[in-house]
């Protein structure tokens, strides 16, 4: 008995003066544990007259149960300190400045075309984007393009195999909607293109394209200049305006490269015009009558236009950008100047 009490009074001063839970862990063994001093008391009873067993039994039982709740209290209390601690420190300082967000914005690209797209559709205009990946047929054959034109040559346009290839144009897809609509048809076409091309100041092998194509009866070279200028404006302000000379392209007849009024000089002459006061900007033309017939279009009874913007062009002569890499590289200075 007289040992259970020095036990008892030996660990409660030891609990008092732990400084970590750590040192009552060791306690807690040295005390409790298997080998633990009341252990070796209770391991002892068998020498002792049976009579006295169960009350020695009783005050080791006693004196176990003071120990481990002395213990677990202190140990609460470090707890508790510990999780004080914890919350004084990582309280969150609301006076610190945060550092400013930078958030990305819209391409150039998708601005402009996402611009024209909301114009015609307004116009009544259906839009579509298209195959990636097209047919020879399609890109070429079906387009009125000879088979000995050099667009059709390996060497500049992305072949899969003979028939298969990336879209050299986005009008691939007016004739596989003249194919299965009836006219009167009002598209816009618009999406990446491939061309092989080394990536110079002003050419890069994908590039975008915004085509629109009108095929109903009666329709002239009248409601085409029309609408050409109705583009003008639209993209480049109300006073622009155009100018048509004569071109070739193998898909329209009669063609036409179109010019707008210089948006830096407004037409005074400067040197992005080369003094002349106009860019070109467009290619246009009247659908000819080969590729209607090969849409099963009837050319006796309908007619049409198509026009053909190059977006990545048209934005830098509108922002006076000198090099195409400029809208591929990511660099945020520049792609934040055009709005
Ligand atoms: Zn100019």
């Amino acid at each position: 008995m007289d040992n259970v009490e020095q036990i008892l009074k030996s660990a409660k001063s030891k609990i008092d003066t732990a400084n970590s839970k750590q040192e009552l862990y060791n306690i807690n063994s040295n005390y409790l544990g298997k080998n633990g001093e009341l252990n070796q008391i209770l391991k002892g009873l068998k020498n002792l007259p049976a009579q006295d067993r169960p009350k020695v039994g009783e005050v080791v039982n006693k004196c176990r149960n003071e120990i481990e709740n002395l213990i677990r209290q202190k140990i609460l209390m470090f707890d508790k300190i510990e999780l004080d601690n914890k919350l004084s420190n990582e309280k969150v300082d609301i006076t610190i400045p945060v550092k400013p967000c930078k958030t990305g914005g819209i391409h150039p690209v998708t601005i402009i075309q996402n611009d024209l797209i909301d114009f015609f559709i307004k116009k009544g205009f259906e839009v579509k984007s298209g195959l990636d990946i097209e047919t020879d047929y399609y890109c070429f054959e079906a387009l009125n393009i000879p088979k000995n034109h050099p667009a059709r040559d390996a060497q500049d346009s992305f072949y899969f195999d003979d028939e298969t290839l990336l879209r050299v144009h986005t009008s691939a897809s007016q004739v596989r909607t003249m194919e299965l609509q009836k006219p009167p048809i009002k598209m816009v076409s618009t999406g990446m293109v491939y061309r092989v091309d080394e990536v110079d100041a002003t050419h890069s092998p994908i590039f975008h394209q915004f085509e629109i194509l009108v095929v109903d009866e009666n329709v002239t070279m009248c409601d085409l200049k029309g609408m050409l200028e109705d583009i003008a404006k639209f993209l480049l302000g109300e006073n622009t305006e155009i100018r048509l000379r004569p071109s070739y392209f193998p898909f329209t007849q009669p063609s036409a490269e179109v010019d707008v009024t210089c948006p830096h000089c407004k037409g005074k002459g400067c040197s992005i015009c080369k003094q002349s006061g106009f860019i070109e900007v467009l290619g246009c033309g009247m659908v000819h009558p080969n590729v209607l017939k090969n849409c099963g279009i009837d050319s006796e009874k309908y007619s049409g236009y198509a026009i053909g913007l190059g977006l990545d062009r048209f934005i830098m002569t509108k922002y006076g950008i000198n090099n195409i890499r400029d809208l591929y590289e990511n660099d945020i200075n520049i792609l934040k100047q055009v709005k």
